[in-house]
């Protein structure tokens, strides 16, 4: 290994070493990484709830948030996790609740029951004296219910009594830190208090995830590395409101990227706006994509396909890579039950001779398509060889039959398994 990639690959050293297990999903410690998930819908609507959780989970959400604001939702929970289950679908549900969450669950007690994770925001428990009563309510009963908590602090509803604390502290300080230094020491300080107050209400450690989510790129580092040093409890790491788009990825990928690598995060969420009318889905890919090319966690085999150039005129490569890409997420359901280590494959889709053939031997399954000038044969290479050429007109077809033939005989069938978490850890 070169002083480069040993630079590279650092060790990760921070991981929280305590975990939480939440049904079937473990969080932090050795566990994988897991995935989480929100859905946008009524939670009162069962019938839209139960589809998008359903379309999350069959994504790969290992976690599904779902708000419950009202009375009506509280009572639709329990609805919802039965129709999972009649449906196979196992994923643990987060309640998200704010300001009335000690109520909902007093009155539902089957709603507390069905959730898998609670999640309360200490700034959104309760206003003044009843803040604390609210909070060891809630606190209470996930006790009884013995279900885990994240204490999820936000910068955009920080509880106010930490902030005035934390600023007057500032100033009496020899050395004062700017106003953002003090926002983000009141979001880590929020944090670990409201954590000792749960251990001192009765909550095992074993039963808290952190979180101290900001929606700024480098703000969110900083805020993130102060908790990681600050305490072992497992982290759920996001950026709030990242946006639409390609700005809502790209901010939440920079910022993951630097706290991953550090080690920091057990389990992650890309808070993405969809289009009107998007699917939510969306947030789920871009969280494995994430991780998947981090090295960290693999879900899907991936596809490596060159941008084009001059040398390419028609976009045959461009429909094959988006083709194989579909396929292979199209298939995946079926072959991660039937195939162990499917999610490893790695295929290639190249434009032309000048990086083809390189690219192509360096994937489990690569192909080179004919640039400009090039004779009409597409070499297709397995495993570092060149197994065979493609001709003619079903070349993609046959470049799938390919790697469904691939797939059919280099993994073990017959080895299901419920999420690339339950392999992982088996
Ligand atoms: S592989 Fe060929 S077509 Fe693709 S970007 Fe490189 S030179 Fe261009």
């Amino acid at each position: 290994m070169t002083t480069h990639d040993a630079r590279i690959a650092a060790p990760r050293p921070r991981r929280a070493t305590r975990s939480v297990r939440i049904g079937r999903v473990t969080v932090g410690a050795e566990a994988p990484i897991v995935v989480q998930a929100m859905t946008n819908t009524d939670t009162a609507a069962i019938d839209a709830t139960v589809t998008q959780v359903a379309e999350l989970a069959r994504a790969g959400a290992e976690l599904v948030r779902i708000t419950v604001n009202n009375e009506e939702a509280a009572r639709a929970v329990p609805h919802i996790r039965e129709r999972l289950l009649a449906q196979g679908i196992d994923v643990p549900l987060v309640g998200d609740f704010h300001y009335n969450g000690h109520s909902l669950l007093a009155k539902h007690p089957a709603c507390a029951e069905a959730l898998g994770k609670l999640r309360i925001n200490p700034g959104n428990v309760g206003a003044g004296a009843r803040h604390d009563s609210q909070f060891a309510d809630i606190i209470g009963i996930a006790c009884k219910y013995d279900k885990p908590v994240r204490i999820g602090v936000n910068w955009g509803s920080l509880d106010q009594r930490v902030l005035a604390r934390v600023m007057d502290e500032n100033a009496a300080s020899a050395t004062p830190r700017d106003g953002d230094a003090v926002m983000r020491e009141a979001l880590v300080v929020s944090a670990l208090e409201s954590a000792e107050k749960a251990e001192s209400h009765g909550l095992p450690p074993s039963h808290i995830i952190l979180s101290a989510k900001v929606s700024g790129v480098q703000a969110l580092i900083a805020v993130y590395r102060a908790l990681a040093g600050r305490c072992d409890y497992p982290l759920h790491l996001g950026l709030t409101e990242a946006g639409m788009g390609s700005k809502g990825i790209v901010a939440s990928t920079a910022a993951l990227a630097v706290l991953l690598q550090e080690g920091i995060g057990d389990t992650i969420r890309v808070s993405l706006t969809p289009e009107p009318g998007g699917s939510r889905v969306q947030e789920v890919v871009v969280a494995q994509e994430i991780l998947q090319t981090m090295g960290l966690r693999a879900f899907t085999p991936m596809v490596i396909a060159c941008p084009g150039c001059g040398r390419t005129t028609s976009t045959f490569f461009q429909e094959l890579a988006a083709d194989v890409q579909r396929h292979v997420r199209a298939r995946m359901p079926a072959w991660r039950e039937r195939y162990a280590g499917v999610e490893n494959l790695t295929l290639a889709v190249m434009g032309c001779v000048v990086n083809g053939p390189g690219e192509g031997r360096h994937a489990n399954i690569g192909i080179s398509l004919p640039g400009t000038g090039e004779s009409p044969a597409a070499p297709v290479f397995i495993d570092g060889q060149k197994a065979l050429t493609l001709r003619g007109e079903n070349i993609a077809a046959d470049f799938i039959a390919i790697i469904d033939d691939y797939v059919a005989t280099h993994y073990t069938a017959g080895q299901a398994s419920l999420s690339g978490q339950d392999r992982i850890e088996s």
